[in-house]
């Protein structure tokens, strides 16, 4: 039977597939980046880079993340790394100990009385290190902005790189998020202290 032909249905590329029927997904779109890498290696035969860019760009490729999971959000925070969603194919696997983490994922309610030990966990965070903050609570306090034991945004304890709406958010949005925060260590990384 020859591809295209009206029993093979439709063509994706090879590891495409379970993503196909994701809304918005595009399989021609790829990373400015890796076109730039390609491009250069069919052209001259070789890739020039400096140090900084290729320890940034390992960097993106090995995030272990801290599971801090609050409340609710954790429940997306994990469906995000089974099989369906796979955050590991993006190097990002869970770690349960501060000492070898790159990120902490926020996610859930993050109370008063809770504070102190998430800042405690962060501080035990080689760096560099990153935040996502994940879902209304830990963005801004959520459904409990006016609650006497709720902290407004875990942004007054520690430092967020990225937020991810929603209450949940959905695993999607979070792999989303790893992704802006894999192009904002692309773009802002450095090896200098
Ligand atoms: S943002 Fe919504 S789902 Fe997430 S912890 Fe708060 S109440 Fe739960």
């Amino acid at each position: 039977m020859e591809e295209g032909s009206p029993g093979m249905g439709v063509i994706v590329p090879a590891g495409a597939g379970a993503r196909s029927s994701v809304e918005g997904y595009d399989p021609k779109k790829h990373d400015p980046f890796f076109d730039g890498v390609s491009q250069q290696l069919a052209d001259k035969g070789f890739v020039t880079a400096g140090v900084d860019d290729l320890i940034t760009w390992a960097r993106t490729g090995s995030l272990m993340w801290m599971t801090f999971g609050l409340a609710c959000c954790a429940v997306e925070m994990m469906q995000a790394s089974m099989p369906r969603y796979d955050l590991e194919r993006y190097g990002f696997a869970p770690r349960a100990s501060p000492r070898q983490s790159d990120v902490m994922i926020v996610a859930g309610t993050l109370c008063n009385k809770m504070a102190p030990a998430l800042r405690k966990v962060y501080d035990q965070m080689p760096d560099p290190r990153y935040v996502i903050s994940m879902g209304s609570c830990a963005n801004g306090g959520g459904y409990y902005y006016f609650s006497y034991s709720v902290v407004r945004g875990c942004d007054r304890i520690v430092p967020v790189d990225v937020y991810v709406p929603g209450c949940p958010p959905t695993a999607e949005a979070l792999v989303y998020g790893v992704l802006q925060l894999q192009k904002k260590i692309r773009r802002t990384g450095t090896i200098v202290r």
